[in-house]
């Protein structure tokens, strides 16, 4: 019996992205993988049923829970679902493993197993599989695109009969992947952009990209090419000097985040309070609280003629794109499972998938070991 590879219809709402394009069902044949697809799983993201079909994949109904090797999503299933996994089985996806609802203990008693992606280490090996990466550059990209919208202004430079229009000032709070392809969207759109973040090595990304770089003089890089949380007087120092950078933007868009831990604060009311009517945020950190006091996740809220965009989930937005990027960068990580084609073998002592098990165990750390179900006898062969 082949390992099969389930891909159900994403359960989060308004969740459009899914795990698999069809371009990749003949790659995951090749490793003797059986391929399972959820009916309309990926009408969200434009891939329709025939497509995965004619790639080689099998249509479902209902998903057989308690059939599946490996089950591939972009946000995880829940918890009555982990239930219905057989022993062994292997659930991906971005997991929110830091989350309160992370159902690590129905995972424990399924005796499955859940690989977050959120927790894949930085190095260049994982690097192909980074799917906060690949997602994070469609959100930037969404953001740049929500605020041009929102915004009642140009955002380029015109010389129009009538007169002419000045171009937006668009200020980029937090330069790391989604940051930076805000920039880079904003730049396109003819915008005057400046960026900003704690960690040094931001600068020269930021001046590449054509925008100017806005230095607080506060350092705060983190493990893992993340940033640290601030101290309260290096907090206060940073909002003293962007104070004044926000209250001249027309656009302000926030993608600050400290791993596992609530977004940092970074945009006051008082500093809302000193932009122009008119202005817009876009609070990318929104889905953890956000950087911005007065931000209303998954809501446009308006204050004093500013308005702020709090998207929870804006990759989703762009589910073709971003769920091609994810359906890659998920193959990338199971790929190395079958070093020989049709046998799952999860190879244990691989700093890759020992940070990114969020619950479960990894079979003993002996090399590649096949890893198959032999109790029940249901497993790869
Ligand atoms: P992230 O989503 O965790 O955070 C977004 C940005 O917010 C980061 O640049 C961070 O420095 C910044 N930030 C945090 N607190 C802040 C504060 N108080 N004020 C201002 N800015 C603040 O980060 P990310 O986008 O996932 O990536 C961060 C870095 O890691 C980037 O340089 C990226 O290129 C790098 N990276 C490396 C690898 C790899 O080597 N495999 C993979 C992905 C990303």
């Amino acid at each position: 019996m082949n390992t099969i590879l389930l891909v159900p219809r994403e359960q989060a709402k308004g969740e459009e992205r899914v795990a698999l394009a069809p371009m990749q069902v003949s790659r995951y044949k090749e490793l003797g993988v059986d391929v399972l697809v959820e009916r309309g799983a990926g009408t969200g993201a434009g891939f329709t049923d025939v497509a995965y079909k004619e790639a080689g994949a099998q249509i479902v109904a209902k998903p057989d829970w308690g059939k599946a090797d490996i089950v591939l999503t972009v946000r995880g299933i829940e918890a009555d679902t982990v239930k219905a996994l057989k022993r062994n089985a292997v659930v991906i996806g971005l997991l929110s493993p830091y989350a309160k609802d992370f159902p690590e203990a129905a995972y424990r008693e399924a005796g499955a197993r859940a690989f977050a992606l959120e927790k894949l280490p930085r190095i260049t090996r994982a690097q192909a599989m980074d799917a906060l990466s690949s997602q994070a550059a469609a959100a930037g990209y969404r953001a740049a695109l929500l605020a041009a919208i929102a915004l009642p202004r140009f955002f380029p430079m015109l010389t129009t009969a009538a007169g002419t229009v000045r171009p937006a000032r668009v200020l980029v709070i937090g330069a790391g992947v989604a940051g930076l392809q805000a920039i880079a969207t904003a730049r396109r759109l003819g915008a005057i952009v400046a960026g900003y973040d704690v960690r040094a090595a931001a600068r020269e990304q930021v001046e590449s990209l054509g925008a100017r770089f806005v230095d607080v003089g506060v350092s705060a890089e983190g493990e893992g090419g993340y940033a640290r949380e601030l101290s309260e007087e290096e907090k206060a120092e940073q909002a003293e000097a962007l104070g004044r950078h926000v209250a001249q933007s027309n656009v302000v868009i926030t993608t600050a985040a400290v791993p596992g831990k609530p977004a940092p604060k970074i945009i006051s009311k008082k500093m809302v309070e000193g932009m122009a009517p008119g202005s817009v945020i876009v609070d990318l950190a929104a889905v953890s609280g956000g950087n911005c006091e007065l931000t209303k996740p998954d809501k446009t809220a308006r204050h004093q003629g500013v308005t702020l965009l709090g998207p929870l989930n804006p990759a989703a937005d762009l589910a073709g794109h971003a769920s091609e990027l994810y359906a890659q960068n998920c193959y990338n990580f199971v790929a190395p499972w079958f070093a020989e084609a049709g046998t799952l073998a999860i190879p244990a002592d691989d700093e890759i998938y020992q940070a990114s098990l969020a619950a479960g165990e990894l079979p003993a750390a002996s090399g590649a070991t096949a890893d198959t179900e032999q109790e029940s006898g249901q497993g790869a062969s």
